[in-house]
């Protein structure tokens, strides 16, 4: 292995930016030992590949401290990378995309700030993982649900600035964001919307700006460290169903993928459907896809007053089994029943954090197991999602791999997860689920679609297709990167944006 200090940095600048770390932070709060660093390799690349490999980790407590090390990192030129509970494994977990970063992990920077029952609101530090925010919200009085994604692990604040997705009606967790403090490359402080204004008590409750509002800059973006969040929750209902829909083939989803467009657009259905084709794995990792690979479960959930759950619900059994071979179910429970929701898909849609998909995950190569998610996001429109569903099945197909899918559906589009597992001690076979990968991105591309989030190996890949206008988009951010932050130290290369001096020149 070669030594890990970034490419253009003297060692001596890293040295010294080591010693003011240490001098601002404690010894105790700055990791440069390369045995203590594993702990925060992407756990899915090669296992013995150093090419995300950090130099250091720092660990700040308070905002102060983080504008402290942004300030550091531009006086010695040094890159940082954060993550707020880096989690986020098969996107990278909690590795930089330039090697030798210092990596800024914000985990101890975990208090639940505010909650506000009557505006169904949190305010969270970037480590509050979703089990301390559900903590929080019951230890309020249990009024507010959480939206969470499946493992409850991470954090909101890292899950949210990705888009990352949950199965309430709040499951698009962008647009829970009210309100964010962040650290700006120059070390200076902002805060968004209305907390511009010093005191301003609709800070986390009014989404908007006086003039243009900047929040969307700070996601999957290189230009801010977010140290507040302000996230909206939703309101304990009276009563919760957790339904399924089970039928069989391609034509089917689509029919039924229409169905429940028609009644998340006429908000009968609140919530976002999960679609699965029907998997099992056994205990030697192996897939065994029931006979065609065509049995598919959607699940989706119903919120409300009892009698308003019971109506709608006639409404969506009415509507699923028009179309022929649809089998429909539910569970409904209380709303303050905590226990009765026993299995993951019922926990889940009502925002009970629990790690249970871990575990299914590890099968087929033990603990180690990694898997690469692909992610493309299209239109929710039947024929659609049919055509992309059988693009990605053939490029499996093709290249002899097995894979689990989900299909989350919202109003409007439709997010494919394909994921497909690998041993990352295997160099060749980690080399080639990535190649798939590269491949399966060319293949949707040709037909107008592209990923909504990527792992740290396709971040240029995906960027680059991104061309309307010559690469109008990713020149626009590359402006604001090189004026917000010259020196280029805040993650290099996130989403593809690289600062100037490490920019490969385009044609
Ligand atoms: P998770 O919450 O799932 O553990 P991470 O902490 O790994 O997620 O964050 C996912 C990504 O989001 C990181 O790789 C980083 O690019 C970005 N990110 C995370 N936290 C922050 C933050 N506080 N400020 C700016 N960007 C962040």
């Amino acid at each position: 292995m070669t030594s890990t200090v970034p490419q253009g940095v003297a060692p001596s600048a890293l040295a010294r930016a080591l010693d003011a770390f240490t001098a601002e932070l404690g010894a105790a709060a700055v990791i440069s030992d390369p045995a203590e660093l594993r702990q925060f390799r992407d756990p899915y690349t090669y296992s013995e590949s150093d090419e995300f490999d950090a130099v250091a980790a720092v660990m700040p407590t308070d905002v102060e401290q983080v504008q402290a090390i942004v300030r550091i990192a531009g006086e010695h030129g040094v890159p940082l990378w954060t993550f707020s509970q880096g989690r986020n494994n098969t996107y990278g977990g909690p590795a930089p995309r330039m090697r030798g970063s210092v990596l800024v992990n914000l985990r101890g920077m975990n208090r639940v700030l505010e909650v506000d029952t009557d505006l169904a609101y949190a305010v969270v530090e970037p480590g509050v993982r979703w089990f301390d925010l559900f903590d929080a919200l019951q230890a309020a009085g249990g009024d507010l649900w959480p939206s969470i994604p499946d493992l409850g692990w991470g954090s909101v604040v890292g899950n949210s600035l990705e888009y990352g997705i949950g199965y309430t009606p709040y499951g698009d967790h962008a647009r829970n964001v009210c309100g964010l403090e962040v650290v700006l490359p120059d070390g200076s402080l902002l805060r968004t919307g209305m907390g511009a204004m010093a005191g301003n008590a609709a800070f986390h409750t009014y989404p908007h700006s006086f003039g243009p509002s900047f929040d969307g800059l700070f996601h999957q973006s290189n230009l801010g460290i977010v140290t507040r969040m302000g996230w909206w929750v939703m309101r304990r209902p009276e009563a919760y169903a957790a339904c399924w829909a089970r039928f069989r083939g391609y034509d089917t989803l689509g029919e039924v993928v229409d169905v429940l467009r028609g009644l998340m657009l006429d908000r009968t259905v609140e919530n976002h459907p999960l679609f699965n084709r029907g998997v099992d794995v056994d205990e030697q990792g192996n897939f065994h896809l029931d006979p065609d690979g065509e049995g598919w479960s959607a699940r989706f959930a119903l919120y409300g007053r009892e009698s308003l759950v019971d109506a709608q619900y006639a409404i969506v059994q009415e509507a699923l089994q028009a179309v022929p071979g649809v089998e429909v179910a539910r569970r409904t429970f209380a709303g303050d029943d905590l226990t009765g929701p026993a299995n993951h898909d019922e926990r889940v849609q009502r925002g009970v954090p629990d790690m249970d998909l871990l575990d299914p995950r590890m099968l087929p190569y033990g603990e180690v197991t990694g898997h690469l998610d692909f992610s493309p996001i299209g239109p929710a429109k039947g024929e659609a999602v049919v055509r992309l569903e059988k693009l990605v099945r053939s490029v499996y197909a093709r290249q002899g791999r097995q894979y689990v899918n989900g299909l989350y559906l919202s109003p409007r589009s439709a997010l494919h997860i394909s994921t497909t597992f690998f041993d990352p001690r295997n160099e060749q076979q980690t080399a080639a689920v990535y190649a798939g990968y590269t491949e399966l991105l060319e293949e949707v591309a040709a037909i107008g679609y592209a990923p909504y989030r990527t792992n740290l190996q396709h971040m240029d890949q995906v960027a680059d297709r991104f061309g309307f206008a010559d690469h109008a988009q990713r020149r626009l951010a590359e402006r604001i990167k090189d004026a917000l932050d010259p020196a280029g130290i805040l993650a290099p290369g996130k989403s593809g944006v690289w600062p100037a001096h490490l920019r490969t020149p385009r044609s």
